[in-house]
């Protein structure tokens, strides 16, 4: 069994509980996407520059980033199951260009007081500890994710986007107040890669949702409540072959 909740466990159980089931409980293996493979090594590579700059207030060259993500790039890509209609070297371009739009305008305007933040938090209603990494927080207090998509989320999406509402929860319990602002970084996939900051807001009646949430999931884990709940990934879903034999076992 699990002996914690993260945010990617709650959305992955909303999604589908048989899905979960799969990947965290029976942990069959499940190579990455090419999708999440670029959004990982873009965020290394942000990682790499903002970690520094806490000290040196300084961002680094921009082919000091671009190698952080080759790097990580070469890496992730020997486990992804890229689809047939896919082109590797195509991708990781991408991801060069993402980069060198958003390190010159971008990065400049950050100064981050800490990256990749761990937070590990208990609440009366969850039986699990309820862990995550806040992706950044700078001098003024913001808080900001960031991403990489195919498509810019629409602002209902930011709205009730549950990553947001876990760092907006985890801020508030761990510092004693709210964040100054909730910002969502996208960087969207087009031909010439856009940069959108998206700026949102949670409210305490926000984050009583959210505890409420997770205390029902922890019980549909708790009461091995796995059920298949077909959605927009079952063609890309590693499981299908189990999935598909679920009703027999
Ligand atoms: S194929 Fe679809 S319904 Fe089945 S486990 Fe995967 S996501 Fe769930």
């Amino acid at each position: 069994m699990i002996d914690h909740l993260s945010v990617s466990q709650v959305k992955l159980y909303l999604l589908c509980p048989l899905k979960y089931f799969y990947r965290y409980i029976k942990r069959l293996p499940a190579p990455p996407s090419s999708e999440l493979t670029l959004g990982r090594s873009v965020h290394a590579a942000l990682e790499t520059n903002f970690t520094q700059k806490i000290a040196t207030q300084q961002d680094l060259p921009l082919s000091h980033v671009t190698d952080a993500f080759s790097d990580a790039w070469e890496q992730e890509a020997k486990e992804t199951a890229f689809d047939e209609d896919e082109k590797p070297g195509q991708i990781k371009d991408e991801g060069i260009n993402i980069l060198g739009v958003y390190h010159p305008t971008v990065a400049p305007t950050i100064q981050p007081k800490a990256v990749e933040q761990p937070f590990e938090l208990t609440f009366a209603n969850v039986p699990y500890t309820f862990k995550g990494k806040i992706d950044l927080v700078d001098i003024q207090d913001r808080v900001i994710d960031h991403k990489t998509t195919k498509r810019a989320p629409s602002p209902e999406q930011v709205a009730q986007d549950l990553q947001l509402t876990a760092y907006s929860l985890a801020h508030q319990t761990t510092q004693g107040q709210p964040e100054s602002s909730l910002r969502l970084d996208v960087a969207v996939r087009t031909k010439t890669p856009k940069i959108l900051q998206l700026e949102t807001t949670r409210q305490p009646a926000d984050h009583t949702r959210f505890l409420k949430l997770l205390g029902y999931v922890a019980k549909g884990i708790q009461s091995s409540l796995f059920y298949p709940n077909p959605n927009f990934t079952c063609p890309s879903c590693p499981y299908r072959r189990h999935c598909d034999a679920w009703q027999d076992v």
